[in-house]
């Protein structure tokens, strides 16, 4: 796997750029200037860009980057991006020769209609569906697509590096908190966070042993999870698309 290097992007984005000695490839570039910038500093060529979904803050600077480098752009078969050259879903695979990585395309769907993610070299960029210690909001799909995406997600290996779309994992952890008061991983998680925040680091990627350890939404049949959401709602529940969907609404409420 190339490196894998954070380039933010507006308030709380990461343009994920893997990149070698002399090329990169971008996920997600919703601005063009900062990644500009960046390939410009480290003196590297583009060599291709991946799209997660259609929203402006992950696909807005494509087209300036197509101005400066004729690039293969992969996103998503099935959403409206005017910029791509390669739409791809499930199953498909997506080569970077230049930086000798290879991706497998899961179809995620929830946060959009088609969202994807890729997957190779034990990374998974994941954009707005897994955040660390939570999720993305469900506005195309339905809660019980949204669950078996990130049930797909959450069966990949344990080790698997967890790159997503934004730095929200401390607000991500107290809201999990109220969830799971009694989590001492999800403390430690709190710690060392808010650690690598003071000093002006990202908190990912992430790995899929910690949110299975930690983030609620894969945390759905955990009888102390079921358990406040119980609470929450005020009735008995226990299917996990009901207690997933119970865990949502009360994030966006609160
Ligand atoms: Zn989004």
């Amino acid at each position: 796997m190339p490196d894998v290097v954070p380039v933010s992007a507006f308030k709380d984005n990461y343009v994920w750029t893997l990149r070698n000695r002399t090329h990169a490839a971008v996920v997600d570039p919703g601005e063009a200037r900062p990644v500009l910038e960046y390939l410009q500093r480290e003196n590297l060529a583009l060599a291709a860009i991946l799209a997660t979904h259609h929203h402006p803050d992950h696909v807005g600077g494509i087209a300036a980057l197509l101005e400066r480098f004729r690039v293969p752009v992969y996103g998503p078969k099935h959403e409206p991006i005017a910029t791509l050259t390669d739409p791809v879903s499930e199953g498909d695979k997506v080569t970077i020769p230049k930086l000798g990585v290879s991706f497998s395309v899961l179809d995620i769907p929830g946060h959009t209609r088609a969202h994807i993610a890729y997957y190779g070299a034990g990374s998974l960029f994941c954009g707005d569906t897994l955040f660390a210690c939570g999720c993305g909001r469900v506005f195309e799909g339905t809660p019980e697509q949204m669950y078996t995406s990130l049930e797909k997600l959450r069966a990949l290996p344990d080790e698997t590096k967890i790159y997503c779309g934004h730095e929200y994992t401390l607000a991500n952890i107290g809201f999990a908190k109220g969830v799971e008061p009694q989590n001492s991983a999800l403390s430690a998680r709190e710690r060392r966070d808010r650690e690598l925040r003071a000093s002006g680091r990202p908190t990912l990627p992430s790995t899929m042993r910690e949110e299975k350890a930690t983030n609620p939404f894969l945390r759905c049949t955990e009888p102390a999870v079921v358990d406040s959401v119980n609470k929450y709602l005020g009735q008995r529940v226990s299917d996990p698309v009901r207690v997933f969907a119970a865990i949502r609404e009360w994030k966006n409420r609160s």
